[in-house]
């Protein structure tokens, strides 16, 4: 293990870095998983490492649309599994949500072990290898989810997706929810809500506000979902990079 004073100015950074690191050593996160937590890094560092209050504005739509969902899903590759794996039970169990691996580069080895980790850190059932159902529209591998998860759900939360599925998702008249650094990136841009911040920040905060919100009447909810403009929170996002955080 290393050892990064607390005091260091850039802390947090280091440790998130280091939580990737352990999770390639384990078969968690895949090797192409390292650069993409390089190219969130970049645009982190730009937002100022914190999340600007579109973002929050953004996590508070997800969570009513989350709270309105029939059958809501958090998908779940092997960046989130090792960054914030407590923090994906956590907003499963607050949004009545299932929790279902998905990944990029899919093997049956690594599957199973980001299953056997996120049971480690608290969730019941993780659904993700019985691969009975397609998106349409992309290759094979790919193309693969749970028809009982991902395939019938109605919201869906995508961290860190890939453009391409993010698509072809969006396609299937899901609710897409992504969190992504890169404002510009595709998965931002075709998402329902896209929430630009870290995941570490992005899934507490969006249990935060399903806790909050609990007990909110529909009416109260669907208001804040209609309230919500995508490109608008794109642009601030935008903005802020430009200026190092608002
Ligand atoms: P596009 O979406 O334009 O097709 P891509 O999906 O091919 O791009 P990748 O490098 O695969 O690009 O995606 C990695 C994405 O994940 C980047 O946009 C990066 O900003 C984002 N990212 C990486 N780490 C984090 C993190 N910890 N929190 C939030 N976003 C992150
Ligand atoms: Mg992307």
């Amino acid at each position: 293990d290393i050892e990064i004073p607390e005091s260091h100015p850039r802390y947090e950074s280091l440790l998130t870095r280091h939580r990737i690191e352990v999770g390639v050593e384990k078969g968690i996160t895949s090797r192409q998983g390292l650069i993409a937590q390089g190219r969130g890094e970049a645009f982190d560092y730009l937002l100022g490492e914190q999340t600007i209050p579109s973002a929050d504005e953004a996590a508070r739509a997800a969570a009513a649309h989350l709270l309105l969902a029939d059958h809501p899903v958090v998908s779940v590759n092997g960046n989130v599994a090792a960054l914030c794996p407590e923090e994906i039970v956590e907003l499963a169990e607050a949004t009545d949500a299932d929790i279902e691996v998905n990944l990029f580069n899919r093997t049956d080895e690594r599957m199973q072990t980001i299953v056997d980790h996120l049971r480690e850190h608290g969730a019941d059932e993780v659904k993700g290898l019985t691969a009975d159902g397609r998106i349409p529209g992309i290759d094979h591998e790919r193309a693969k989810v749970d028809a009982d998860g991902i395939g019938s759900a109605d919201v869906v939360v995508v961290p860190l997706e890939d453009g391409d599925r993010a698509a072809a998702l969006g396609e299937m008249e899901k609710i897409e929810i992504v969190v992504d650094l890169n404002p510009m990136s595709r998965s931002a841009r075709v998402a329902t809500v896209p929430i630009v911040d870290n995941i570490v920040r992005a899934v507490p905060n969006v249990t935060g506000h399903a806790r909050d919100l609990q007990g909110a009447a529909r009416d109260e909810l669907e208001t804040i979902v209609a309230d919500f403009d995508a490109d608008e929170a794109l642009e601030a996002a935008e903005r802020a990079i430009r200026t190092g955080g608002e």
